[in-house]
């Protein structure tokens, strides 16, 4: 369909009425560790180098991203901080008129040696992805014995002077909940906020049945029976995923991220680009766009923009997964960027 001249100009709005202005960037599909909910144990089967987009070819997309009114954007991976010089990016995607807000997802493996790096390029908000305190557990859910390099990670984060510090947590049935409180309090003494994450059906090995998942409304219970009540924040942004609560004895908030008990669809504003460069419209998308094609073969960024428009005139209503016509993405989440 050839756009009209008003079309060219509207911000992404998909036919449910949605607009999309925040952009998930998976810079690789690799990973320096195994997360069970994740990733398999063994060879993954990563993807060809030469089929990873460069950082020039990233940044050229969010500019175009950004002329159609895209202005937040969050880098994740697989794990990001194994991609080289990732500041640069940072640097680069900061630099594009329209962009406002930069995140950063990571496990922190590699945080220590490049926090200072990432604070001076830009970056101010940072994710880390911690579910335990405890070493032996540590080992066991991700497969590999980095919980001191993680507890610098986050340190160094600190002391470089990052000023939102989130913790995610994700809560699988059965296996996280000694884990619950103690993250909860790790979070008041320190000032972080802690983020429960729903455990999604997006792990390599399909292990996720709807009966490991740990609810929002368990979680809290078990917050609220240890340390005390919880009061709902309003959100400013009611499009985040997040539903966030503040410790009514003032000792800080905490979020959760409820997309299986309480998916958020209609509220969704998320595109996101894979890092073989393919728009998906939902982390549980099936169908993706191929981007990489248009940014490759000499095309102008207005077939770049046609492309998103396509992506998102296409986006479903929502995932269904609390019915019988789910069905989980082929990608596990390495792949597509949580
Ligand atoms: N490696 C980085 C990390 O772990 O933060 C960034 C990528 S990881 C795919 C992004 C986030 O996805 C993680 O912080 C983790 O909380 C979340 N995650 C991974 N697998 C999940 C699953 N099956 N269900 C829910 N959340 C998951
Ligand atoms: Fe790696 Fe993040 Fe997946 Fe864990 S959740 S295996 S840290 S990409």
């Amino acid at each position: 369909m050839t756009p009209t001249a008003e079309d060219r100009r509207a911000p992404l709005v998909d036919t449910f009425g949605r607009i999309h202005d925040n952009l998930r960037i998976s810079v690789t599909d690799r990973c320096n560790i195994r997360c069970f909910y994740c990733m398999p144990e063994d060879d993954p089967g990563y993807l060809p180098r030469q089929e990873i987009l460069h950082y020039e070819e990233i940044a050229r997309f969010v500019r175009v991203a950004a002329s159609l009114g895209v202005s937040k954007v969050r880098i994740t991976g697989g794990e990001p901080l194994v991609r080289k010089d990732l500041p640069r990016l940072v640097e680069l995607i900061g630099g594009i008129p329209g962009i406002r807000d930069i995140a950063l997802t990571t496990n922190a493996v590699l945080l220590a040696g490049q926090a200072r790096d990432l604070y001076n390029a830009g970056l101010r908000r940072l994710n880390i992805h911690l579910d335990t305190l405890d070493a032996a557990r540590f080992q066991r859910i991700t497969r590999r014995d980095d919980l001191g390099r993680v507890l610098a990670g986050i340190e160094a984060a600190r002391a470089a002077g990052f000023p939102v510090i989130k913790i995610n947590v994700v809560a699988v049935r059965d296996l996280i909940e000694p884990d619950i409180v103690p993250m909860a309090r790790f979070g008041r003494e320190h000032g972080f906020e802690v983020r429960y994450i729903e455990f999604m059906p997006l792990d390599h090995q399909g292990l996720w049945d709807r009966s490991r998942v740990l609810s929002m409304d368990q979680i809290k219970a078990m917050l609220e029976a240890e340390i005390g009540p919880l009061d709902e924040v309003p959100d400013p942004d009611p499009r985040a995923p997040a539903t966030e609560f503040r410790w009514a004895d003032g000792g800080g908030r905490l979020g959760f991220i409820a997309s299986v008990t309480k998916p958020f669809c209609m509220n969704c504003n998320r595109l996101r680009l894979t890092s073989d460069g393919k728009l998906r419209y939902c982390l549980f998308a099936i169908d993706e766009t191929d981007v990489k094609g248009v940014l490759r073969d000499g095309s102008r960024d207005e077939a770049v923009a046609e492309v998103i428009r396509g992506n998102v005139r296409s986006k479903w209503i929502g995932h269904q997964i609390n019915t019988q016509l789910f069905v989980p993405p082929p990608r596990p989440m390495n792949a597509i960027g949580g």
